[in-house]
């Protein structure tokens, strides 16, 4: 399971949209007892927020496309498909990111998925 700490240091890789910066802090929005949270980031420049979460069982149940998505997309250090889903954030409304891990190298890496790609 990710840590607040994994999350926050992985958001790193993303820009604000508004400011661009790429600092964020991470709340806890609702925490669930079984470890599926949701958190709000916050962008240290310009305060925008985004929710990020780590639910990532529900999301997988109600977007199947996903999982399959995920089975055929090859890690980019070892090429294995086994890649599982850490946690996602919705970035802004148009861009999701999914944070990914390969199972086979532990390899960490994001992938942005178009909000049309799962409609
Ligand atoms: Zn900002
Ligand atoms: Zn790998």
């Amino acid at each position: 399971m990710v840590t607040m700490e994994n999350i926050q240091q992985r958001l790193g890789v993303l820009a604000c949209p508004i400011c661009h910066k790429n600092e964020f802090s991470l709340r806890i929005k609702s925490e669930n007892p079984d470890g599926e949270n949701v958190y709000t980031a916050m962008c240290a420049g310009c305060r925008y927020t985004f929710p990020v979460s780590t639910e990532i069982m529900l999301y997988q149940l109600s977007n199947p496309d996903i999982v399959s998505w995920l089975k055929g997309f090859p890690c980019p250090k070892c090429g294995i498909c086994e890649a599982e889903m850490d946690f996602r954030c919705t970035v802004t409304v148009r861009e999701s990111r999914l944070f990914l891990r390969c199972k086979s190298c532990l390899f960490e890496f994001n992938e942005v998925m178009a909000a049309e790609a799962y409609e």
